[in-house]
């Protein structure tokens, strides 16, 4: 038979597949792969169910249904103070990674380079060489994740076309601060190139912080294409409703892939979330202080038991030094072990980093469960593992 896809061969399957599949068979709680064990709001639900009855179910606009780009456009304005014209700044894609996969194919020529951050989510890579780009790594590294100005900037040359952020960022739990948010800002418009800024966990951020987009900073509003998903602000990661807010011009030069990738999105899916972004205050904060709430209480579980956390200020992802309770395999082997001997999921960092000498004794622990879910994983490593009190 001919060789497949030289791109993806080196890929396997991904870690988020590999540990739930494992959970599975071990019948372990599922603290690995990252979704919530609620589905999120009834009445959001509810528009979904109502409009699928209704119809049409047909193809909707390739762009997506005005009332969602229209709210897009106003959660745009309302946090973040953005004028977004939803007829040509928006568009609507089935999923971030959806989102991201356009923007991609979209923005890049072959032989362009691409900066990325290492720790990172498991799509970007392989989208990156999809499009023919070559990824030059800046590596963060655990507890703090700090940037090194000298790495950021020696990463960028004249051949840099985009630069890939996620923050509040996946695995990390990091936040940029505005210093270094100014820092990629400064380098992008030196090098005159572009950023894709992975926001989707922009509302679960922690401890008072403000999400910043990368889009409101000083001349970055043409530069900049924001991504969001309904997935994470609504706990419905099943949904695969995805948004973009950019200038006219990149969300063109996107949209030409997108209308080749998935061309749409569900109709129903797209009108529930439109209702769904219009929600009050309220429901934003509560989303924030119960996701808050769960990290507190899975990290103090933690830290009972003997192990040092990382610093976690958003997402559903809490990071444990598995070297800190004397544990002295790798983080693959731990996260084995645990879900296979201790009945508890975990995914191993080492997983979201492709260049060499990345350490190997971080476990990242899914916190956006229910607190019994929550206090149970916590009793079974705490039996595996002798707590400590
Ligand atoms: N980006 C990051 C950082 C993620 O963690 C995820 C996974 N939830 C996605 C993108 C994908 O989002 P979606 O499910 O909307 O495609
Ligand atoms: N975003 C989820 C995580 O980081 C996984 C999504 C997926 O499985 N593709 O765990």
């Amino acid at each position: 038979m001919k060789t497949t896809s030289n791109v993806l061969a080196g890929f396997g399957t991904t870690i988020f597949e590999v540990m739930s599949k494992l959970a599975m068979e071990h019948k372990a709680i599922n603290l690995g792969q990252g979704f919530p064990d609620e589905d999120g709001p009834a009445d959001v639900r509810a528009v979904a169910a109502r409009t699928l009855e209704e119809g049409p179910n047909q193809y909707p606009p390739m762009m997506g249904v005005p009332e969602l780009r229209q709210a897009v456009a106003e959660h745009d304005s309302r946090f973040y103070g953005l004028s977004v014209n939803w007829q040509t700044d928006t568009l609507i894609t089935s999923g971030a990674t959806e989102a991201l996969a356009a923007s991609m194919l979209g923005l890049i020529n072959p032989g362009d380079e691409v900066v990325l951050f290492e720790p990172l989510y498991d799509c970007y890579l392989p989208m990156v060489k999809l499009a023919g780009g070559i990824p030059k790594f800046v590596r963060l590294d655990p507890p703090n994740w700090e940037i090194d100005p000298d790495k950021l900037r020696s990463a960028f040359s004249h051949k840099t076309k985009l630069v890939l952020t996620n923050s509040p960022m996946n695995p990390t739990g990091k936040v940029f601060s505005v210093p270094e948010l100014e820092m990629i800002a400064d380098l992008v418009i030196k090098h005159d190139c572009y950023a894709v800024c992975d926001e989707v966990y922009e509302h679960i951020i922690f401890g008072g912080k403000k999400h910043i987009s990368l889009l409101t900073l000083p001349g970055m509003g043409d530069r900049t294409v924001r991504i969001a998903s309904a997935g994470k602000t609504f706990s419905l990661t099943g949904w695969k409703v995805g948004y973009l807010t950019a200038a006219a011009e990149l969300i063109g030069r996107i949209a030409k892939a997108h209308q080749f990738l998935t061309f749409t999105t569900p109709p129903n899916l797209q009108k529930a979330v439109a209702y769904g972004l219009a929600k009050e205050d309220y429901f934003y904060d509560e989303l924030k202080s119960s996701m808050q709430a769960k990290r507190d209480f899975f990290r103090d579980g933690l830290n009972r038991i003997g192990f040092a956390t990382a610093e976690c200020d958003g997402t559903y992802f809490l990071n444990a030094d598995i070297s800190s309770i004397g544990f002295d395999g790798t983080d693959e082997e731990f996260c084995r072990l645990i879900t296979t001997e201790a009945g508890v999921a975990a995914v191993p960092v080492s997983a979201f980093y492709q260049s060499e000498g990345a350490r190997r004794n971080f476990a990242r622990f899914c916190f956006c469960k229910r607190e019994e879910v929550l206090e149970a994983a916590i009793e079974k490593l705490g039996d595996f593992f002798g707590e400590t009190g």
